[in-house]
């Protein structure tokens, strides 16, 4: 069954390819395949509702099964900033660097047992035929005072997972695509796929 990946995010390409590269039956294909399909603009109120028209849009546009997803950090301390603004955080043109230099400095008098914070990720599946589901995942964590390790993308030098030591940037892909918000959808949403979609076909 094919499945293109709705993102022109490296990063997230990377992370879904690592994730999808040992499931048998399920040949992924990215935006890189459908070069002239149209953006989509992300102007919904909740991950589910952003990850759900990527994907709807571009199941449409491929003819093929779409997968979408839509994720932002959340902070506490910040009533829950950035959230789904998290791409657009220190403004359009920003790099990962001045979005995290944002977040340090909104964060600069928040004591260490009051930065928790948390990853969440919305993936939504979308078929030609108009089949629709959206799943979340959740990643808890605390966010750190100074950037560490060179791995992943986004904000990653400045979030630690609970139960870890080390930023998502310094544990790398391994640990990442075991425990994040993002995996923790994607396995949600493959089993939907291979559950309900592909007897569909
Ligand atoms: P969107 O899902 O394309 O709207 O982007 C969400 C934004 O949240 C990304 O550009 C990152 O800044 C941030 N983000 C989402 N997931 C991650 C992650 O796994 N690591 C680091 N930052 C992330």
């Amino acid at each position: 069954m094919k499945l293109v990946l709705a993102t022109r995010n490296i990063g997230k390409v990377q992370e879904f390819n690592d994730m999808l590269s040992n499931q048998s039956g399920v040949e992924v294909q990215c935006m890189k395949d459908f070069p002239d399909a149209p953006e989509v603009l992300e102007d919904g109120e909740t991950y589910q509702a952003n990850a759900k028209k990527k994907a709807v849009h571009v199941a449409k546009y491929s003819g093929i099964l779409a997968l979408a997803d839509d994720s932002g950090l959340e902070v506490d301390a910040l009533g829950g900033a950035p959230g789904v603004h998290s791409a657009r955080y220190a403004g359009s043109d920003a790099s990962d660097a001045d979005r995290i230099a944002k977040l340090l400095a909104a964060l600069r008098h928040v004591p260490d047992n009051e930065r928790n914070g948390r990853f969440k990720c919305a993936v939504a599946v979308a078929s030609p035929g108009g089949r629709t589901d959206v799943v979340v995942g959740v990643c808890d964590g605390s966010i750190i005072r100074e950037p560490r390790g060179e791995l992943g993308f986004g904000y990653d030098p400045v979030f630690v997972p609970n139960g870890f030591n080390q930023s998502f940037a310094e544990l790398g892909e391994q640990v990442k695509n075991r425990i994040s918000h993002r995996a923790k959808a994607l396995n949600m949403a493959l089993k939907l796929i291979k559950d309900t979609y592909m007897p569909m076909r």
